[in-house]
């Protein structure tokens, strides 16, 4: 970050989003930890924080009287943890607006950390609105956006807070620009053999990364239940599986396009298929074109992973965005462990290898292997934007 902090007070938007069980225990805190070499930087380099975040959607979870649940969604729940994180107190205000976030922020002293409450507690925050963005930047003298989960949305503490300092008082965060580093990476003059895997639900949340990958990818991996769309649309038998009608056209159109391109397309040959949705529901392997009625695809079969991970193997460039199976129950995890680890066997021989958000992220971490491979992200939506080639509101606002 090439902004001098010495002495000034630094508006930092985190993403602290983090899971939160019952008892309001933070059960996964990479969010949290991932934000901390930007905080440390700013302290080592003689500044104050002020870290804003949002935590859930309180607004569309309001109580039943219409008020903002705060006793669930409020960021006090983060304070005693960030502590321990950053090895410093880090003092809370129960508000992110008005005379006690001025109060308090105006009381901060070097190397002091202040949380601002949830900022979606408040309406204008998700309309991008301009007074709160404008209340938010006045409690400071810099602004780093290091939420890289949130940098697709045009929200008040992401984006419309930037217009009100200099360009040369407002940078992106360390994660911020990691992930675009690594984005691009994949995006920019890619090392080849670049291959592209793509799994998960369903086609149409993924058609412009689809679309986008078709033309500029050497292989393009189609796994997950999207699969069975494209042999629906090819004449084949897919029983009860997933499948969206309405976009078997598209799909022909995306076969028909790898081929105008010379793109390898692979589909999974087979896969294993069950009578139920559910882990203890009779299993068969068959060709993924002949499933019978009343069975359903749910994870790739062992040709598919022998073919998916030879084309793994020889590339130089990888990038991962959604499961091969329901890899939440472990009879049809197979597909995806299996995509997984031939991506870190790829990456141990030399490829960059960038696992882009969302379920394919929660895979790599329950199998223990996101040391394995190159990059991470940390952002689902984000992530997928990016690589569908548009300009996050949130960079561009810093950028311009
Ligand atoms: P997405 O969020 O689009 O990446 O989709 C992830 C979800 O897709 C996971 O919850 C998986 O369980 C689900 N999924 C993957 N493969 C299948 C399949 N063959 N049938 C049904 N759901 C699937």
């Amino acid at each position: 970050m090439n902004i001098d902090f010495q002495g000034k007070k630094v508006l930092v938007r985190v993403d602290f989003n983090v899971p939160l069980n019952d008892a309001f225990e933070i059960t996964d805190d990479t969010r949290m930890r991932r934000a901390l070499p930007t905080i440390q930087e700013i302290l080592e380099k003689g500044g104050s924080i002020i870290l804003m975040s949002h935590l859930g959607r309180p607004q569309k979870k309001l109580k039943e009287d219409g008020s903002i649940n705060v006793e669930k969604f409020t960021l006090q729940h983060l304070v005693e943890h960030l502590t321990d994180l950053i090895g410093v107190e880090v003092l809370f205000c129960p508000t992110s607006r008005g005379e006690q976030a001025k109060e308090m922020a105006g009381n901060l002293q070097q190397g002091q950390i202040l949380l601002l409450e949830n900022t979606r507690f408040e309406k204008e925050e998700s309309k991008g609105g301009e007074d709160y963005a404008e209340e938010l930047a006045s409690l400071a003298d810099v602004y780093v956006n290091d939420a890289f989960g949130t940098a697709h949305r045009a929200h008040a503490s992401t984006t419309t807070v930037a217009q009100y300092f200099d360009k040369d008082a407002k940078c992106f965060g360390l994660l911020l620009s990691a992930e675009l580093k690594n984005a691009d990476k994949v995006l920019n003059n890619p090392e080849r053999p670049l291959t592209a895997i793509v799994g998960g639900a369903k086609v149409s949340d993924k058609i412009l990364l689809l679309e986008k990958m078709i033309a500029f990818v050497d292989n393009l991996i189609v796994g997950g239940g999207m699969a069975y769309t494209f042999f629906k649309a090819q004449g084949g038998q897919i029983g009860n599986s997933l499948c969206e009608e309405d976009k078997l056209e598209l799909a022909n159109e995306l076969i028909a396009k790898a081929k105008e391109k010379g793109v390898k397309l692979l589909l999974p040959r087979d896969s294993t298929i069950a009578d139920n949705f559910n882990n203890d529901a009779n299993i068969q392997k068959v060709a993924s074109n002949e499933i019978p009625d009343g069975w359903m695809g749910l994870d790739i079969g062992e040709r598919a992973v022998a073919d998916f991970s030879e084309v793994i193997k020889t590339s130089k460039t990888l990038l991962w965005n959604g499961p091969m199976g329901v890899f939440e129950m472990e009879n049809f995890a197979n597909g995806t462990k299996s995509v997984a680890v031939s991506i870190a066997d790829a990456t141990k021989d030399g490829a960059f290898s960038l696992i882009g958000g969302g379920d394919s992220v929660a895979a790599i971490n329950s199998l223990g292997l996101a040391d394995d491979v190159s990059y991470v992200s940390t952002g689902g939506g984000a992530m997928l934007e990016l690589l569908e080639g548009k300009t996050l509101p949130g960079v561009k606002a810093i950028a311009d």
